[in-house]
């Protein structure tokens, strides 16, 4: 085994490798970009470097610098991770030829299964099913409008040296076939460097599920098992578990052996994913029609390794570490075993709300139900970050990935469930709430699984939190009161100011009134509190018809943020408070919400100046600019495309206009909120 590895990746999986690694007595170099000097994974490691500027070609990307550090460290191996340089074979062949072992499959292997057309030449030669397609190396556009024709559409273009979900469109209709190419074309050199691009059938009602291999240097090479990850948005996994719902075992097998022919048949040495698309043709409760296809294969360990530790009880970062060192694979397909189920959820910094755009900021309140990490666990949390630190534009959106097991599928649900609502997450616009909602809804409860499961249950998923407004104003109203009293009472002592006398408060006949003015939404909502002669409270929300009002009592607990116990309106609720400036961060076991406070004054004259400015709405690159100055556009015209955080984003005309001018060039690196065009209006 290795005395000392490097590990040239960052956050939660260099972390991850890192812990297995104390645990094995391996000692452990970082490698860092000047933006993570102080994040936890530098922490985490014996020793560290720093490699470079905060980009990711400056740094982690940087393979030269990673081979410089590990040879001034002594290390002897390095572990990519995944992400970066973990599926790039001049990276694995540089290693071996610094006379370092790369802890992945040989650069062979890599190469061979690095382009999705190329591999699935391979995999038809050696027997494994495909899905129907045209992979061929004619890229003519006429070409290949013919065999999208001839396959049938629905079809799926895709970028062949394309990964994360990225350079990839779907085609309903021959007529839109041309503008889709193009835009793959373009993700696909953009993020790839090359163009090159194949189709697919579009699968019907398609589930993802994959198959986990591991094969050593001595020719041994087993499945273990399979990771359903149909729950995606934007082709990318949302949630992931294992074992697939509802797969006959017969199928496994048969899925497990074709996933270890494809490791054969490129001579794989080390942990790799088999992806295959799943077809259910007679829906979900017909599992014996269903048919798998070879999608692709990602030669790496896969960001959601852990629900096959949960269900296994291995640590497939031991596994890879033993494999590089040239120990055989420790058990036999024979005694290999799986039992009860676990699910992994990623958290993300990006809006649901808002097509999942990624999200940048400080991580003021990040608050963990009691978990592992690293380690199988009813709960487990594997992260990177800790409160305070911030997720930036560099790098990918993962905060953190939450995994769960249970005996049975119902009890990880229901784990997964309550996890989420103790996961407070105040700073970063993320995916929590959208998560339980998703763990919530009836289609993945009852694992009615494929692709589509987040459009198709958009009515559920999306729109105003399950918490009512009047609810969530009498929890807000008790933490003013709750984190007061101190305050007050010590002003009041020496003479100052006590907030019933502010100028939103009067007493009359021994009774004290304040009025509040919260916004819910894009909703104001008024209150009125009156603190009666026997010193209880009596409560008033909305106005008119939707108005509320009832007696107000509350108890309350100081803490990182206030544990409140609140009943109003003839319910009671159990909340967590965080105050950020104006905006109060709720947690509830029935869901999480914001409300803010309104102080009027404050916000005199915001909207002024807004009209005829588009902004960046988020850190990012310009990847296109669509018009010319001059041009008249129309609202809702696309106008320029960004490409932030693994994404493309279109920026469109909020309204009709002429371009004015354009501020920045294709290339262009843009901080959020940044003015990227003027616009006259019409
Ligand atoms: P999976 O392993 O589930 O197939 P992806 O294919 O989305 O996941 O990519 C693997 C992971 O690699 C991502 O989730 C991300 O964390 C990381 N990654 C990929 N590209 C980058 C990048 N350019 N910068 C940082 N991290 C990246
Ligand atoms: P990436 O390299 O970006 O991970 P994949 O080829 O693995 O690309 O596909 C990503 C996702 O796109 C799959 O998990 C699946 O949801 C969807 N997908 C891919 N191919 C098809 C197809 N032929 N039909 C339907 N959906 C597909
Ligand atoms: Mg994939």
């Amino acid at each position: 085994m290795f005395d000392k590895i490097l590990i040239a990746n960052r956050g939660e999986i260099a972390c991850r490798v890192a812990a297995t690694a104390r645990r094995l007595g391996i000692r452990t170099v970082a490698v860092y970009s000047d933006a993570d000097a102080h994040a936890r994974h530098v922490a985490a490691c014996d020793e560290a470097v720093c490699i470079g500027t905060a980009a990711p070609q400056d740094s982690y990307l940087r393979g030269e610098r990673i081979l410089d550090a590990a040879r001034a460290t002594g290390a002897q191996a390095i572990h990519p991770g995944y992400g970066f340089l973990s599926e790039n074979e001049g990276f694995a062949q540089a290693c071996a030829d610094a006379g370092l072992v790369f802890i992945g499959p040989p650069p062979a292997a890599i190469a061979a299964m690095g382009l999705k057309a190329q591999s699935k030449r391979l995999m038809e030669a050696a027997g494994v099913p495909l899905v129907p397609g045209y992979h061929g190396a004619d890229q003519d556009p006429r070409v290949l409008k013919a065999e999208a024709e001839r396959i049938g559409y629905p079809v799926l273009i895709k970028a062949s040296a394309g990964g994360g979900g990225k350079g990839m469109r779907r085609v309903d209709d021959p007529a839109a076939f041309e503008e889709a190419l193009a835009a793959c074309q373009r993700e696909a050199l953009g993020s790839f460097g090359d163009a090159a691009v194949l189709i697919e059938k579009y699968v019907q009602r398609p589930r993802h599920i994959e198959i986990q291999i591991f094969a050593d240097a001595h020719g041994n090479a087993v499945y273990l098992f399979e990771r359903d990850c149909s729950v995606q948005r934007r082709h990318q996994k949302v949630l992931e578990e294992a074992p697939a719902p509802g797969l006959p075992a017969e199928l496994r097998e048969r899925m497990g052996l074709a996933a270890v022919a494809a490791a054969r048949a490129v001579g794989y040495v080390g942990a790799g994913t088999v992806e295959f698309i799943v077809e259910q043709p007679l829906g979900y409760d017909h599992p014996e029609a269903m048919r798998f296809y070879f999608m692709e294969m990602n030669t790496r360990l896969q960001v959601e390794h852990p629900v096959t530790e949960a269900i296994t009880g291995l640590d497939l970062v031991e596994w890879q570490l033993r494999v590089a060192a040239g120990e055989p694979l420790p058990l036999s397909q024979g005694e290999l075993r799986f039992r009860g189920h676990a699910i992994e959820a990623r958290i993300c910094a990006e809006n649901p709300d808002n097509q999942f755009l990624p999200a940048t900021g400080r991580l003021h309140v990040y608050r963990k139900p009691a978990c592992s990490a690293f380690t199988v666990a009813d709960v487990r949390i594997d992260d990177g970050v800790d409160e305070g630190d911030v997720i930036s534009p560099h790098y990918d959106s993962m905060i953190a990935k939450l995994i769960v097991r249970g005996d049975t599928r119902a009890q990880a649900l229901a784990r997964l469930d309550a996890a989420l609502a103790q996961l407070h997450i105040v700073g970063v616009a993320n995916n929590v709430a959208f998560l339980r909602r998703v763990v919530r809804s009836d289609a993945f409860a009852h694992a009615r699984l494929d692709t589509a499961l987040i459009e198709r249950e958009r009515a559920a998923l999306f729109g105003p939190p399950a918490l009512h407004a009047p609810t969530a104003v009498a929890v807000a109203v008790a933490h003013t009161l709750a984190s007061e009293p101190a305050a007050a009472g010590a002003a009041a002592a020496h003479g100052g100011h006590d907030p019933w006398d502010a100028r939103d408060g009067f007493a009359s006949h021994g009774e004290r009134h304040r009025h509040f003015a919260f916004r819910w939404g894009d909703d104001p909502v008024p209150a009125r509190l009156t603190r009666r002669r026997d010193g209880t409270y009596w409560l008033a929300v909305g106005e008119g018809e939707a108005a509320c009002a009832g007696p107000l009592y509350w108890r309350a607990d100081p803490g990182g943020g206030w544990a409140l116990g609140v009943t109003f309106g003839g319910a009671s609720l159990r909340a967590t408070v965080y105050a950020e400036g104006e905006r109060l961060h709720l947690f509830t076991p029935d869901g999480a919400a914001v409300l803010v406070t309104v102080d009027e004054l404050a916000h005199a004259g915001d909207h002024a100046a807004e009209g005829g400015r588009l902004t960046a709405p988020m850190p990012g690159k310009v990847v296109a600019l669509l018009v010319q100055p001059g041009a008249a556009v129309k609202k809702g015209q696309a106008l320029a495309v960004l490409e932030a955080m693994k994404m493309e984003h279109t920026i469109t005309a909020p309204a009709d206009g002429t371009v004015a001018e354009w501020l920045y060039a294709p290339g262009d690196a843009v901080l959020e909120g940044a003015e990227l065009l003027r616009l006259s209006p019409a």
